[in-house]
């Protein structure tokens, strides 16, 4: 039977760079779900339109095709890497997101994706709705202080230009919205383990949650 290692936690918690690690030492598939709810929202500001227009977003995501390679994210073709990561798309994705028909779809998607395969997924609802039998479950938690320092500094790396404060409060608006949405709300499920990666780097983190694995693996 396949292995189902599911990573859920709020922005920044560090869930892409652990999540690649590990897909990489354990020889797992990575599947990064915010990257499939940051293209459609690229596409929806490209067209002009708002979390209120649900029937045209919807109509949209039938004709978008996503394609997840190592390190490029390609949409309906074209390499959109940088763009579904820019500040436009962080001010919308958590509104679009919430579109509960978009994430039937999404989760839809999703599962058929891991069909078969060995599998680390990382979201923020994988293991309370796309997987709720996953083998492995790890909540991914940060203070937001330290979130917002680490994401800032990722921006600085590549050359994006942003205030801390302005950081800082997109990852708290997006928190609060993704906390309160109706389906596929972040929250932990009753049987994930939390990792608070407040104090730690990434190698001790990568270090934790292999270890969880390991024990779930023997169990
Ligand atoms: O993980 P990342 O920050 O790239 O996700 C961008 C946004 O996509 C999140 O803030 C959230 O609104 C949405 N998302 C979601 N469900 C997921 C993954 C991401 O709603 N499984």
């Amino acid at each position: 039977m396949a292995f189902i290692v599911a990573i859920d936690g709020p922005a920044s918690s560090g869930k892409g760079a652990i999540t690649e690690i590990i897909a990489k030492k354990l020889n797992l598939k990575k599947i990064d779900t915010g990257i499939m709810y940051r293209c459609i929202t690229l596409e929806a500001i490209e067209h002009n339109l708002t979390e209120k227009d649900q029937k045209e977003i919807l109509e949209l995501l039938n004709k978008t095709d996503i394609v997840m390679n190592e390190n490029k994210v390609l949409l309906n073709g074209n390499d959109v890497t940088e763009k579904i990561r820019t500040k436009e798309v962080n001010e919308l994705v958590s509104q679009i997101s919430a579109i509960k028909e978009l994430r039937y779809k999404m989760v839809e998607w999703q599962r058929k994706m891991a069909e078969g395969k060995d599998i680390i997924m990382e979201g923020r609802d994988i293991g309370t709705v796309v997987f709720p039998d996953a083998n492995v479950k790890i909540y991914l938690d940060a203070d937001v202080e330290v979130r917002a320092i680490r994401r800032y500094k990722q921006n600085l790396e590549k050359n994006i230009n942003t205030c801390f404060e302005e950081v800082l409060e997109n990852i708290r608006k997006r928190d609060k919205i993704d906390k309160e949405k109706e389906y596929g709300a972040l929250k932990i499920a009753d049987d994930a383990i939390v990792v608070d990666t407040t104090n730690l780097d990434i190698e001790q983190t990568v270090k934790k949650i292999l270890e969880i694995i390991m024990n779930k693996q023997g169990e």
